[in-house]
């Protein structure tokens, strides 16, 4: 009885493991590199991390390209109807309490959308032009493709159902299967309803205390104010694991390479911090 105890805590504590290491190369790969360019990097490395984040979204692979030109109008259009992944647009009007349905919906469209860029028939489709090339048409190609998503989702229940203990565990299966939307629909969902504000953005982003455990990404209000700084968690008390864990240690192994822009940001970050410390409120 203990040894099975042990078991299911095992995969309980899998579980965390993998969203966490799905989300960080979410975050890492799809949208501070390749969305926002805050660093660069070799076409090994590029290769190695694009690998990566397949492997780990396994069936809800995010297309880079796809997902780099949503998430720009999300900035672009920030909580306006334009916006293709705001809570805004599903709040508005509504009387209920249980959260879970508007969201429910905006995964559902975001979807939709994520689908018609992809295939060129959304007006954001030829809007964003690339900062980072991601020259691997093959992988690419083969990565985004039915045959790619059903193999991977087959290979996931495969092993879960290998290592699992008790059928019940099941019940995290969705989770691990459709990690990347989840993550998404998480991010932008609670970090532009609950929480504090650091900048009076024309947004209604929010830093919520609970970013560390979604490796930063719901420092919102933070990161729509310098989209390009690699740190989120730079207000008093944040902390931002990928960018001291993970994004610090590269760049100290010349792994990856920052943007000129993502410096400023970061001198301006700087300067912000300085201020707050000299303001009799701070
Ligand atoms: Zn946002
Ligand atoms: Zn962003």
């Amino acid at each position: 009885m203990t040894h099975e105890i042990i078991l299911a805590l095992l995969c309980v504590i899998g579980v965390g493991l993998h969203w966490q290491f799905s989300l960080a190369l979410h975050t890492f790969f799809l949208h501070r590199y390749h969305t926002h360019g805050q660093f660069s990097m070799s076409v090994y490395w590029q290769r190695f991390f694009y690998i990566l984040t397949f492997l780990l979204q396994g069936p809800a692979f995010l297309k880079p390209e796809t997902y780099r030109k949503l998430h720009l109008a999300h900035h672009e259009f920030s909580d306006t109807v334009k916006d293709p992944h705001s809570p805004s647009n599903y709040l508005i009007g509504r009387t209920t309490h249980k959260f879970w349905e508007p969201l429910f919906v905006m995964m559902l469209d975001t979807k939709k959308i994520f689908r018609e860029i992809q295939e060129n028939k959304h007006w954001i489709s030829k809007r964003y032009e690339a900062k980072i090339a991601i020259d691997w048409k093959g992988f690419e190609t083969v990565s985004n493709s039915k045959e790619a998503t059903l193999l991977m989702g087959a290979l996931y229940i495969l092993l879960w159902c290998l290592v699992i203990p008790y059928w019940i565990l099941l019940v995290f299966l969705p989770i691990i299967l459709l990690n990347g939307p989840l993550q998404g629909a998480i991010v932008n969902w609670f970090g532009h309803v609950k929480g504090t504000r650091n900048f009076e953005t024309d947004d209604n982003s929010r830093n919520t205390p609970c970013a560390p455990l979604m490796n930063g990404e719901l420092y919102q209000n933070n990161h729509h104010q310098f989209p390009e700084s690699p740190n989120l968690g730079y207000g008093p008390g944040d902390f931002d694991p990928i960018y001291h864990l993970m994004i610090r240690p590269l760049l100290a192994l010349r792994i990856i390479k920052l943007s000129s822009k993502a410096k400023r940001e970061l001198i301006a970050i700087k300067w912000w911090r300085a201020n707050l410390r000299k303001s009799p409120s701070a």
